[in-house]
């Protein structure tokens, strides 16, 4: 067993060692802490989050309604049946994760309000040193390190992207963004225009438009939506038959995979059939004097962009009901007291909510060196979309677009204990992945290809992130069957990771 060391070096920082540092007590950190300790019981670690409690994304989103865009039979973890409504508030995903660091006592192992500013690799230490801010007393920690699972998300939790509309200075009601809705915001009778077309529009509106006045969604192009009960009926047939949970977890898991896999599929090979099964909903809903392919009809192919599901179709019914409407339009300007239209309109608001997405950031804002060199995180290439090349013992959880993130979470979980295993067997202390001479020839690519997922707040920061290239392993295929398939079966000798 490897025992956690801590000791006071020189410059008089405290210095602790694990054998495995977390970056992010999120939905990743957690699942990732759950792996290490059933699979590696004999590695410490330690997870390391900034923020005064756990869930990352689910902590950080209060604006009403905040809720899950996919099941959380797919987005819960394989080892933990979910057993509420398929679409959760993140209140229940609060709640989930928190039975899972009671059951694993990980409270004993996260260190909340632990900002780490930077993470330096020592080849001759053969480990990283990383330097973490105590937010709440303000002192400066170090701590050592074999491994770096870095689990801190994609975007910067401390702000959203908000562009810079000409005279935005000018309005004089209250601009919120729903990453930092501010407590006690009270809407009520309040002429509301959220900005945006996505998930969290659409979450939003239907959850403010019965107090607001009126809730505007405008938007420059429409979004794909996806209209489903929040129920599903084979876990409530299987629940009427008493059946245990777990199972009812997997069937369904199985199940919403396989759905998944199939929408993604027809995106590819049928998209527009599958437009039409999108839309068919919608119009269904809004009825026939709807302009529903002016405003919910995009110009991309569906599964270009994250499809979110919409429960019970409430956004829509929020539009019919005349409590919210859509506009879709340009903005030329504000006003002080609202918005000016590319057509000539003007929207009249009170409290304008910008719903317009966040700021990719590779690596959590982490300034990471190797051997005293600032890493250019862009200049390496991925190896299967987890580790880079020249950046030893580091491991990134970017989960899945379009399947559920966490669907990843569980598989890398697996891998990464793997690897540690090999290298014990090998008795490597270092795996890095690195580029063989035949390989660096290979033609690279961007993260993610534009024409196959164009969410902008990939393709605004495509040039902060590693390339892949144009075959295995150095491709990210964001592909979950594919990767359930040939990440159990990786042969870790195979050349492309080098072992030191
Ligand atoms: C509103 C909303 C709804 C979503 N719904 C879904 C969904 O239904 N399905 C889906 O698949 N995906 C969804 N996503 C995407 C979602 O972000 C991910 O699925 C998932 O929650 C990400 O989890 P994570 O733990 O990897 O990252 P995060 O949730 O971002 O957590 C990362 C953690 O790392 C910490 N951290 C970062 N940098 C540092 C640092 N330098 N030092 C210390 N700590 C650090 C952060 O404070 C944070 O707590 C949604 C996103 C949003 C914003």
């Amino acid at each position: 067993m490897t025992l956690t060391v801590t000791k006071q070096t020189s410059d008089s920082t405290r210095t602790e060692h694990v054998d495995v540092l977390i970056v992010g007590a999120g939905i990743s950190g957690i699942g990732a802490a759950h792996h290490l300790m059933e699979q590696c019981p004999e590695k410490s670690f330690v997870i390391l989050e900034k923020m005064e409690s756990f869930g990352g994304t689910w902590w950080t989103h209060r604006y009403p309604g905040a809720r899950s865009d996919s099941d959380l039979y797919t987005f819960g973890y394989r080892f933990k049946p979910w057993t509420g409504p398929p679409i959760a508030s993140a209140g229940e995903i609060l709640a989930y994760l928190q039975e899972v660091i009671d059951e694993d006592r990980l409270d004993e192992k996260i260190r909340y309000r632990h900002r780490i500013n930077s993470a330096s690799w020592s080849s001759d230490e053969r480990c990283w040193t990383v330097e973490v801010t105590r937010l709440d007393t303000g002192e400066e920690l170090r701590f050592t390190a074999g491994f770096v699972w870095m689990c801190q998300g994609y975007y910067r939790q401390e702000e959203g992207y908000t562009p810079q509309w000409p005279g935005f200075e000018r309005f004089e009601g209250t601009v919120v963004h729903p990453q930092r809705w501010p407590e006690g915001l009270d809407v009520t009778g309040k002429r509301v225009v959220v900005i945006g077309s996505g998930a969290t529009a659409a979450t939003l509106i239907p959850n403010i438009a019965d107090e607001a006045a009126h809730v505007t969604m405008l938007q420059r192009s429409p979004t794909f939506f996806l209209i489903a009960p929040n129920q599903n009926e084979t876990a409530n047939m299987l629940r009427g038959l008493e059946i245990p949970e777990e199972w009812i977890h997997e069937i369904v898991r199985r199940q919403n995979i396989q759905l998944q896999g199939m929408l993604s599929q027809m995106g590819r090979d049928d998209p527009e059939f599958l437009r039409e099964e999108l839309l068919r909903p919608v119009r269904e809903v809004l009825g026939e004097d709807f302009d529903v392919d002016r405003h919910f009809n995009p110009t991309y192919r569906p599964w270009q962009q994250r499809i979110a599901i919409v429960p019970d179709g409430d956004f829509f019914h929020s539009i019919r009901e005349g409590k919210a409407s859509v506009v879709t339009d340009q903005i030329e300007s504000f006003t002080e007291h609202g918005i000016a239209l590319a057509s000539g309109e003007t929207l009249e608001a009170d409290v304008v909510v910008t719903a317009t997405g966040f700021n990719l950031t590779a690596l959590g804002d982490v300034a990471v060196t190797i051997d005293d060199v600032s890493l250019d995180f862009a200049s390496t290439v991925t190896w299967r979309g987890m580790m880079f090349t020249g950046v030893p013992n580091l491991l990134w959880v970017f989960g899945y677009l379009r399947y559920s993130w966490t669907l990843r979470v569980d598989l890398l979980g697996d891998f990464v204990c793997r690897l540690l295993a090999h290298m014990d067997e090998l008795g490597a202390r270092v795996v890095v992945p690195e580029l063989s001479s035949e390989d660096q020839g290979m033609a690279l690519r961007p993260w993610i290809d534009p024409d196959n997922f164009n969410a902008g707040y990939i393709t605004r920061n495509l040039h902060l992130m590693p390339r892949q290239g144009d075959h295995v392993p150095w491709r990210h295929e964001q592909d979950y069957v594919t990767d359930c398939r040939e990440l159990p079966a990786v042969d870790l000798d195979d050349g492309t990771l080098v072992y030191k």
